[in-house]
């Protein structure tokens, strides 16, 4: 289960045509039970999310607020996260993980006769979304060492440009000098930059959102927070791109956040300290996993992400994911041309990580 399908009947005559042509996103694998399972395969954090976050779950009057509907405002948390970033809270947009942000923002900006430009390697919802919405998707290709060539986005008359920044599943970085020629080549269209993996070790673009009214950032509480299961991601950017996705949001769902994961999200993203923390020992392991990697003879994409984007040496991605699915620790292999060669490796714990290299040594 590591790719979107292709084969799905199309012939259901309840169906309407729109969902007869979808090819729906496939996440990468989650066992049932992760008991002996050392899991590499989707970026997940594997520290326990912020003390803060965890004591308002313990929180005896939790259940009690379920009775009323969230505040569909979610202002608290919007004026929490805006407060850490030094803008407003008209400023931030929240949704259900940032794959539903994303969502909004495909519908509220790149729904529109011109191509919405992306690179050919990059994070696989975004030609998903394409198809939904009925958006022509124009990919533009990586350079031979997966860097982006800003260049190549200087395409008259494009409807928009998405890039997740570090890059999915590769980790590069794109510095955020290259981010503002990406903003002047379309000052009338919106560029998005989805920075899910920013916190190991990128600067954020949210320093640009001041100068550039066509800029949107989203990030998520997945990765850094370690609040994958709670669904909140949100989205940066002037007020009036923020009305624009208001505007879609509340034509599906005026709550779109419920109860709890506000709060939860609200203590988590005011707790700087323990974000900053988690993130140094991420990078930690991050940096000490490529160095024993690159001793094993892994050729390893620069990564400032939770993960890294590794080709083994000797056998083929495919071989050495199987061979380490054997050994129960399970990593992410992309059977795509050009990535078919490396496999995404998550940054899991010290142990996990010596584990992984243990299995890596076993094999090679
Ligand atoms: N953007 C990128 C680049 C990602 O890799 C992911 C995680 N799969 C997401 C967005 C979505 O994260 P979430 O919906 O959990 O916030």
């Amino acid at each position: 289960m590591t790719e979107p399908t292709t084969d799905q009947t199309t012939d259901n005559p309840f169906w309407s045509p729109a969902v007869a042509r979808l090819h729906p996103y496939v996440p990468g694998e989650q066992p049932k039970t992760t008991a002996r399972l050392i899991k590499l395969n989707t970026n997940e954090n594997p520290y326990p999310p912020s003390p803060k976050a965890q004591a308002v779950l313990q929180d005896p009057q939790l259940p009690s607020h379920l009775r009323l509907y969230p505040d569909p405002e979610s202002t608290e948390l919007r004026t929490t996260i805006a407060a850490q970033f030094g803008l407003q809270a008209e400023q931030v947009f929240v949704g259900n993980g940032s794959d539903e942000v994303l969502a909004h923002a495909f519908y509220s900006f790149f729904q529109r006769p011109e191509p919405l430009l992306f690179p050919d390697i990059t994070y696989s919802f975004y030609p998903v979304y394409c198809e939904l919405y009925g958006i022509e998707a124009r990919t533009l290709p990586l350079r031979e060492d997966f860097s982006i060539a800003v260049a190549d986005y200087a395409i008259d008359g494009a409807g928009g440009v998405i890039i997740p920044n570090p890059n999915a599943p590769t980790g590069r970085y794109l510095p955020l000098a290259e981010i503002e020629q990406l903003l002047k080549l379309h000052p009338e269209r919106v560029v998005v930059i989805d920075e899910a993996y920013i916190d190991f070790g990128g600067d954020s673009a949210i320093a640009l959102i001041d100068r550039y009214p066509n800029l949107l950032v989203v990030h998520t509480l997945s990765k850094s927070h370690a609040l994958a299961g709670l669904r909140v991601g949100y989205a940066l950017g002037q007020a009036h791109l923020i009305e624009g996705l208001n505007r879609a949001k509340n034509s599906f769902n005026s709550y779109p956040i419920d109860g709890i994961a506000q709060k939860v999200a609200t203590a988590a993203i005011a707790d700087r300290t323990w974000l900053v923390d988690n993130c140094a020992r991420v990078i930690a392991t991050r940096e000490d996993t490529c160095a024993q990697l690159n001793e094993l003879g892994f050729e390893i994409i620069p990564s400032t992400a939770n993960f890294i984007f590794a080709k083994p040496p000797k056998i083929s991605a495919e071989d050495l994911f199987l061979a380490l699915r054997e050994r129960n620790i399970i990593v992410r292999y992309f059977n795509k041309p050009r990535i078919s060669e490396y496999l995404r490796i998550s940054i899991g714990t010290d142990e996990e990580m010596a584990a992984l290299v243990a299995a890596c040594r076993e094999v090679l």
